[in-house]
Formats: C-alpha cells, structure tokens, sequence
C-alpha cells in the first residue's frame, strides 16, 4: 500500500518488543546477520534506547509520563500505588499496566481480576522488577535436554548477575535471617542466596535495570537490516498453502492496514495476546489459551530486627534506595513455592502504606506458588466483542483447585514463619493477592514434546500445525512454575530462533550452491 512505513516483505517478522521477541531479533542478528527483520510493537516508545526500563529514568515526572503511555486503554486510572489500594483490596493495576476492563471472572469461577498487560516498546520488562531465577525441579521442562545451557544464554542476553545489591548494608543479614530458617536439608542449589537480577551497577555507581534494550544489544541495533515500528497493531498472521506468510499491520498513527510478506513470523505478544491474534488469525489448535497459569501470591511484611539506621548505601540518593537487596528461596517440589524477599519500596506492591517507611528498615515478604494446571483454566475468545484495540474480546476462565487452595495455606503459615524469622512482622496475617497479582501468566501456547492436542507448539517453540509460525513468551512455558518466568521464557526463545537462524542459513547456502551449479 502506498504511504505505509512498511516493508513489504521481510524474512522474519516479530509481533511484539518485549523480552522474549526482543531475543529474536537478538539472536537472528548475531546468528542470521543477512536475515532481514520487521519488528511490530501496539505500544508507543516510552524510553531511549527503545525498550529501556522506565526506572532508569531518573526524573520522577518523565518516568511516570513513560509508565502511563505504556498503560494502553488504562491510561489514567488509579493504580496500586494510589493510597489504600491494596489493604481495601481494590482492583487497580501497577503502574505502567493495565487491566482486562470485562471478562476476566465468570459466575462460579475464581477469575483472575487483576489480569494485566502493558502496551510500549519493552512490554512489560519495561516495568519489571526483573527477577530471574533459574527453575528447579519439577518446573523445569524435561523434554529439554538443554535447557541448561538456553538459560545461560538467557542470562547473557538479559544481562543477569547476582551482584548488584553487594554492599547493601542489610542484604547479609536478611539472607542469614531466613538461611537459618530454611536452609537445613537443602542442597546448595535450593538454598537461601542473592536473588539473579538483570540490573548491573553503572559505573556512576547507579543502578541500571534491563528492559529490552539489553535484550537487543547493539548487534540488533546496529543490524541495518532489523527495523522496530511502534504503534503497530498486527491484526492478523497470513497464512498461506498451511505456512506462515506474514501478517497483516495497522498503523495505529493513521490507521492504514498493510500487509508485510514474511518466511517466518514470531508472535510474542504476551500470554493473553499471543492467542489471542492466533485465534484472530483462525490458528486454532485444541491447546490454544488452555493451561492458563498464574502464580497464586501471599505477602507479608516485617520491620528488621536490631538494626541500626546508620548504614546507608552511598548510592541510595538515586530513584530507589537499596539498602536490604533481593534475597531468593528457591521452590522445591516439597515446598512448591517460591521467595523472593525485598526492600518494600524496590517492590511493586506496597504493603503496608499507613507505615512510615524507613529506608530499609521494612522488607516485603512474597511467596508465588505453582499451579495445579487443569485445562478448563483458559483465555477463550468471543469473536462477537471486541476489546479496545479491536481484537477478539477476552474471556478468562480460572479455577483454584482444593490442592491450589492447600498449597496457599501452606504458603501463609510459611511466610509468617519467615517474617517472624527475619523481624517483626507488620501485620498478624499474610494478605493473600487476587489472582493475576503475579503477572506471570503461563501456559496458553504451551510447547510439548509432540503433536498429542495437549500443546500448541514444538519444542523449539513452531506451531504444530502452521510451519514458519513461531510463539514466545510464557505462554509457552508447560510447566507449572513458582519462580518468575522471563528467564525460562527467554531460554524458550533462544532456542526458536536458533531454529529460524538455522533454517535462514541452510536455506542461504543451498541457494549459493545452486547459483554455483547454474554458473557451471
Ligand atoms: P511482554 O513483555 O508483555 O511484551 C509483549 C508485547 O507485545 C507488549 O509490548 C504488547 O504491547 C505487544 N503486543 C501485544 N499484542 C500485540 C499485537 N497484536 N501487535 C503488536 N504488538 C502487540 N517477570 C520476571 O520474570 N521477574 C520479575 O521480577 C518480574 N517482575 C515484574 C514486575 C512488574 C511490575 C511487571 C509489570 C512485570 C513483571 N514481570 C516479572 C513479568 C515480566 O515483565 C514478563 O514476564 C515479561 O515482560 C514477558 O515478556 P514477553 O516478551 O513475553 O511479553
């Protein structure tokens, strides 16, 4: 179409900017480099480089400017951080998000009220707290030989080290705290220790969170053949003789419909909305928005216990103080959940907002549990709503089972035990958060090791029934985990596009030698 920004036609076009289709354009970069690439993202640019965590920006006023573009439909509402929120238990979404605004719980059902999104450059990992533990036991895929080795190359790409809270005056002691309390019995592995981040400290001494633009290095900014549109809206996959063949693109800025040809094409549009242009494309396998999976959340806080307040870190002046770190308890599988225990105002959720919060001095406790999977848990579509962005309306169907429920009380009276352990607790209960409150949806285009109607992908992450169309996000993890995802996610993603670098090469090379052979 005249007058598009467009291509028109691509080797590999990616739907979506957040981490996981960022390590497409990644990895296609350094593995394809004479691969061309189209990037499509609904979301406006909110961060330079495009990407860019928002809470690098250090002027509170821009920040939030970043944090309410990327909120979509939402923009404007209140959200968790507006005073009272959480303790009167108000559907309110975490800056930089926004909600479902129908469909998201059915009569009889538990729902999941607070499912959430984020619409800009980046997704999600734009807002992150960026917790990248590795899986252990049974949520690690095992039809994955190896995922070892995906995952460290999912560190690298994220930039993840476990460093970056060293020096942190109260880091130490709340490790020590909570080892005491859980460490007996477990192998090293499974112990109490820093919990990986992809944050690194800048050599000014701040601290610089990951968001996409790690994930994409220079290799992809620099690739003169991989380009980024935002504020595209990609309504449908092209499927062409039962192959991929490329999508179909609104330009949200004049609302013009292209349609870019494509060999290969990723959708890593998040958990809801990966389906959900599936199920508009008319892709739709049994397996298709099944399995959905949340990370059942119990919080707690405590004050620390004996501790001084002398002890500032020399670079809490910056955007967040950081004066107890990030401590990690890792999920076992006869402790199905995982720990993440953090100063209370690095968190996304806060807790006890009557308190006066003394830097430091307050840690929030949350334990994620993993979920009994049932495949009745799902995102359907109504083909005859549409939600704001005109898409098939969402429709979130989500039981906790009585093991689920089981499982959450265990949590609870783990985490008092926990918050007893490392001080006083604020409160006499853990306050349990509504479903979606994880942010970790997973499951709905879950990869298997075959084709037995139980999972839509393969293990390196192809549509079963769709060639050349690829799925990313944590939507294909088929596990049921606790600890957050987007590392496993991005592991996943690695793999699939060593498939499509491999495919693009094979495919370059056999076209040399026939020109080779035509010369002869
Ligand atoms: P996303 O990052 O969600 O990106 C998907 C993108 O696709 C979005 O930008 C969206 O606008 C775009 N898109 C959707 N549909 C279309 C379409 N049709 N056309 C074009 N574009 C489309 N995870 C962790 O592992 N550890 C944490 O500590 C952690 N903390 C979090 C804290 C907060 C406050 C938030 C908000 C999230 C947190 N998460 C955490 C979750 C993490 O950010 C996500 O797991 C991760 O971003 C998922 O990556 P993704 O690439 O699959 O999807």
């Amino acid at each position: 179409m005249s007058g598009s920004r467009y291509p028109g036609s691509v080797d590999v076009a990616i739907v979506g900017s957040g981490p996981t289709a960022s390590a497409y354009a990644r990895i296609l970069s350094e593995e394809a480099p004479g691969a061309t690439i189209a990037m499509f993202e609904v979301g406006p640019t909110v961060s330079n480089p495009p990407g860019a965590h928002v809470k690098n920006i250090e002027d509170p006023e821009r920040r939030t400017l970043a944090q309410r573009a990327s909120e979509g439909p939402g923009a404007g509402a209140e959200t968790v951080n507006s005073p009272g929120a959480v303790k009167s238990g108000q559907r309110r979404a975490r800056p930089g998000t926004y909600l479902l605004q129908d469909g998201y719980s059915f009569p009889g059902e538990d729902g999941m009220p607070v499912a959430a999104m984020s619409s800009n450059v980046g997704g999600m990992a734009a807002h992150w707290t960026a917790a990248c533990p590795r899986p252990g036991g049974n949520e690690r895929i095992a039809f994955l030989p190896d995922l070892e080795q995906l995952l460290d190359d999912a560190d690298r790409l994220l930039g993840v080290t476990s460093s970056a809270f060293d020096g942190a005056p109260f880091s130490d002691l709340v490790r020590e705290r909570l080892a005491a309390a859980v460490d007996s019995g477990r192998a090293p592995a499974y112990r109490v220790q820093p919990m990986p981040l992809a944050v690194h400290r800048r050599e000014d001494g701040r601290l610089a969170w990951s968001g996409s633009d790690v994930v994409m290095g220079d290799v992809t900014r620099e690739n003169p053949l991989f380009q980024l549109f935002d504020e595209s809206l990609v309504t449908k996959v092209l499927v062409e003789d039962g192959a991929a063949a490329g999508v179909e693109v609104r330009d949200r800025r004049n609302g013009t419909i292209s349609r870019v040809a494509a060999r290969y094409v990723v959708v890593g549009a998040d958990a809801l909305r990966t389906p959900q242009l599936l199920w508009a494309s008319g892709i739709r396998p049994d397996a298709l928005g099944r399995y959905l999976n949340d990370q059942a959340q119990v919080v707690f806080a405590s004050r620390l216990r004996d501790v001084s307040a002398g002890g500032t870190h020399p670079a809490a002046a910056g955007a967040l103080s950081e004066q107890a770190g990030v401590a990690w308890v890792p999920y076992t599988d006869e402790m199905p959940f995982h720990g993440q225990i953090m100063q209370l105002d690095a968190s996304p959720v806060p807790l006890a907002d009557d308190d006066p919060v003394v830097p430091g001095s307050i840690v929030g406790l949350g334990l994620f549990c993993a979920k009994d999977l049932q495949r009745e848990d799902r995102v359907a579509f109504d083909d005859g709503a549409r939600d704001s962005y005109g898409m098939p309306a969402m429709r979130i169907h989500y039981r906790l089972t009585e093991r689920d429920h089981e499982v959450l009380d265990r949590a609870g009276r783990e985490i008092v035990r926990l918050g007893k352990a490392v001080g006083e607790p604020l409160d006499e209960r853990p306050f349990v958060l509504p479903p979606g409150s994880s942010l970790h949806y997973q499951g709905t285009t879950r990869m298997g090791r075959t084709d037995d109607g139980e999972s839509v992908c393969s293990p390196d992450s192809q549509v079963w029934q769709v060639p050349g169309l690829f799925v990313a996000g944590n939507g294909v993890i088929p596990t049921a985990t606790a600890c957050n995802p987007t590392l496993t996610a991005v592991a996943l993603a690695v793999r699939g596009a060593r498939k499509i670098a491999a495919d693009i090469n094979s495919a370059l090379l056999m076209s040399e030698s026939d020109n080779r052979l035509s010369k002869q």
